[in-house]
């Protein structure tokens, strides 16, 4: 299995429009962050994303995904379904299973309200079926299990990927808190990317400290932060990373806790 960070900001991305901070401004390439979704690749070539944002059309280029089986959303909010759209190309053949929680696919038939009417033909529109998530959804050798999770009032979906015969990763983003029996869905996975807003606490996103210390307590053995702002830069991030190891020896068993960049690979 194969995970690639598609995008790693938050709902503004970085550089944020007119803004002249030093990281809106940074050099460097990993400052630059298109709004947060994550590509899977299975090893016997199945194919998803988590989320589908503003940039998905460009990340998907970027990634050169030319087929998908599967789209899981996380929640509604824009920077996370926007892009929805942009699928089209990737539901020719047969249409694309989206699974969501109810509210996530009623907001979805909400916003994209022409996609399940009859419209003229020669507008093309994305084929897509929706699918409530319950069950773990099955895809080839990988099975993506929905993880409850609070995104300040609202309840939103992380997902745990697993492939058969290897480790797991789950990935939760937009969370402010995982409620005791998450934790037990969860267990113990290899790689826990979480969503880390900034260093300030906020009333619907963990920041740095609060999404390490989950990644501490699911022992996973790499954490990392994703759905980045722009008040800080991947290198103060990182090393934000390197002092919570330092106050957590012992108590966090992770060999790798880092923030992730735009296309980086996760094997
Ligand atoms: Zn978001
Ligand atoms: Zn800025
Ligand atoms: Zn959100």
């Amino acid at each position: 299995m194969r995970l690639m960070i598609l995008g790693s900001g938050t709902s503004y991305g970085i550089p944020v429009i007119g803004c002249q901070c030093a990281v809106c401004q940074s050099s460097d390439l990993r400052d630059r962050r298109m709004r947060s979704s994550l590509y899977i690749q299975g090893a016997r070539g199945e194919l998803a994303v988590i989320d589908t944002g503003p940039e998905f059309r460009l990340q998907a280029v970027g990634a050169g995904i030319t087929a998908l089986d599967g789209v899981f959303l996380t929640h509604s909010h824009a920077d996370h379904l926007h892009g929805l759209d942009d699928v089209r190309p990737l539901c020719r053949e047969r249409p694309l299973s989206v699974y969501g929680n109810r509210q996530t696919l009623e907001d979805l038939r909400d916003r994209f309200s022409y996609v399940f009417k009859e419209t003229q033909k020669g507008g093309g529109k994305p084929r897509i079926i929706t699918r409530e998530a319950g069950e773990p959804v099955v895809i080839g050798a990988l099975v993506f299990t929905p993880i409850p999770v609070k995104h300040g009032a609202l309840d939103i979906l992380g997902w745990k990927i697993r492939e058969a015969g290897n480790r797991e990763a789950v990935y939760l983003t937009d969370t402010s808190m995982i409620p005791e029996p998450s934790f037990g869905l969860i267990g113990q996975p290899e790689v826990a990317i979480i969503g880390g807003l900034r260093a300030l606490e906020h009333e619907t996103h963990f920041s740095f400290q609060q999404a390490l210390e989950a990644g501490a307590r699911l022992k996973a053995r790499r954490i990392y932060l994703t759905h980045i702002c722009h008040d800080h830069s991947h290198r103060e991030i990182a090393a934000f990373c390197r002092r919570f190891c330092v106050q957590f020896k012992g108590a966090c068993p992770a060999e790798v806790v880092e923030p992730v960049w735009d296309g980086q690979i996760i094997s």
